[in-house]
Parts: structure tokens; sequence; C-alpha cells
């Protein structure tokens, strides 16, 4: 029986996930805030380490699969917290978890990113100054780079920490391809979720998300995410490696279809 540790476990793309591979024969090790097997706030350092050490001692040290779906929306109005949560809490497991899945059978990762992954350039990327260097920037510092955004500003923080997650896993895909363990990253679009939905009650937000029209006219379900992560993290899945995954019912084609 494999075993996976997944984050963001308790709800929505995460939850949806864990109940998939569970169904497979997978034994999960859930992080979440709550209602998981290692309970872990992943926007601290001292979180981040709490989880990788709860999980390293759920599996002995032996992990073959992990799956990122902890994460912020662009409605959190605290731009070092979407930040922290889902670019340095992500990463600090992925790295924090690497020895590990080297010593697990057909081991895979899965990273959920987003859509909002290409709406910035990592080029243009608020945060690339900021994440070069490994260490987590103080929270003035992501404020100051997100602040020409004005009240949209947690839009701005949250593609440019998508961005930059999916740069990190791109630029791990040598290490990791080398050792044997694949990871690949998912961009939903809009997926029925707590998440979306704190989105759509947003003044700021709300109203573009409610109109806007994707060329598959509703939202994704979790459970459709959670089909491709479980396809990624099969062996059906052995020679992808390095790759993201578009699931938003047409959008990114509709937006920008000579781009890719
Ligand atoms: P969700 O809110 O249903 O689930 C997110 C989970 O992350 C929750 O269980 C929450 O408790 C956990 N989490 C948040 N902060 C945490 C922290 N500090 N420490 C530990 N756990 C924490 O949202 P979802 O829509 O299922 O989101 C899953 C992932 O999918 C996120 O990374 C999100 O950015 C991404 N995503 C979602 C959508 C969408 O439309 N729902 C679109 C694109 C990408």
């Amino acid at each position: 029986m494999p075993t996976i540790a997944i984050t963001g476990s308790a709800s929505g793309i995460g939850a949806a996930t864990a109940e998939e591979l569970r169904r497979s024969g997978a034994g999960i090790i859930g992080v979440d805030l709550r209602d998981a097997e290692v309970i872990a706030d992943l926007s601290t350092p001292e979180g981040r380490e709490q989880a990788v050490d709860g999980v390293l001692s759920r599996c002995d040290g032996v992990l073959d699969g992990f799956v990122a779906c902890a994460g912020l929306g662009p409605q959190v109005d605290d731009p070092g917290l979407i930040a922290g949560v889902n670019y340095f809490g992500t990463v600090a497991l992925l790295d924090g978890l690497f020895p590990a899945l080297r010593r697990g059978k057909d081991p895979a990762a899965v990273v959920v990113s987003s859509v909002a992954s290409t709406h910035v350039t990592w080029d243009e990327n608020p945060l690339a100054p900021l994440v070069q260097s490994g260490d987590e920037p103080e929270v003035d510092a992501v404020d100051a780079a997100v602040a020409a955004a004005g009240e949209y500003r947690g839009q701005y923080a949250y593609a440019a920490s998508k961005n930059a997650l999916t740069v990190a896993v791109r630029r791990r895909v040598p290490e990791w391809g080398a050792a044997g363990v694949r990871v690949n990253t998912v961009a939903p679009g809009s997926v029925e979720t707590p998440l979306l939905r704190a989105g759509e009650a947003d003044p700021r937000y709300g109203q573009a998300i409610r109109e806007f029209v994707a060329p598959i006219p509703r939202h994704g379900r979790p459970e459709e995410v959670a089909s491709l992560i479980a396809y990624l993290m099969s062996p059906r899945a052995g020679f992808v490696h390095g790759a993201q995954f578009v699931i938003d019912g047409g959008v990114d084609a509709l937006l920008r279809p000579s781009r890719f």
C-alpha cells in the first residue's frame, strides 16, 4: 500500500484527492490546520518543520507520494501570508520530504499551482527577487513588492506566489528526475471549493468570478482535479515529469490561444 502525504487535506481539492487516493488503496497522511493526521500551520517556519517531522515520523522516513494542495486565495488581505503558505510553505515541504520520497516505490509528487501562475511572467514577478535566496523575506518586503496593485494586491500576490511555485517545481525537475522522483504541477481554473466561494463573496473579485463564463460554462469540481492528480501520481504517468497541466474548462485557450 503506497503512503502519500497531502497538504490541505481537510477541504476542497485536497480532501477530494485524499478520498480518491484512499479509494485506490493508498495510506494517506493529511496535513492541515485542522481535521488531519498532522496538524501544522504552513505559514510559519516552525509549522513547516512540525509538518515535515510529523509526516516523516508517520511514514518511517519512506514516502511514495506527496500532493501539495494547501493554499490561500486572492481575497486574503495579507500578501505576506499568501506568499508564506502558497510558496514558502509548499517549497519547504517539497524539499523536506524529498529524501523520504527518494526511498519510496515509484515515487511522485504533484503541486497544485493555478492558472494564475501564467498571469505574471517570472521576469516581471515581484516575488522573484525576494525568493531567489531561499530565505523567507520580511512581510513588509512582500507588502511593498505588490503595493502597486492597490486594493488588488491579494490577486497580485496570489498570481506571483503561484508563478514562483511553478518555477520552483520546474527548477527541481533535473535533480528529482535523476533521483527517480517525478514531480508535476496542476493549474486549476475556477473550482467549486470554499476558497472559490470566499472569492465570490469578496466585493473586489466577486462580480468578475460570477459573471465570467468559461468555454465549459461551469466551475470545475474538486473530484475532477483529484482525478487528474491521481493519474499523475500513478505509475501510468511514468514518463510525465516537469509538466504543468491546466484544468480550467478551456479558459487559458480562450484567453491566449496562440501562447502556450
Ligand atoms: P480550500 O480552501 O478548500 O482548501 C485549502 C486547504 O488549505 C484548507 O483545508 C486549509 O485549511 C489549508 N490551509 C490554508 N492555510 C494553511 C496553513 N497555513 N497551513 C496548513 N494548511 C492550510 O481551497 P481549494 O480550492 O481546495 O485550494 C487547494 C489549492 O488549489 C490551493 O493551493 C489553491 O490555491 C489552488 N487553486 C484553487 C482554485 C479554486 O478555484 N478553488 C483555483 C486554482 C488553484
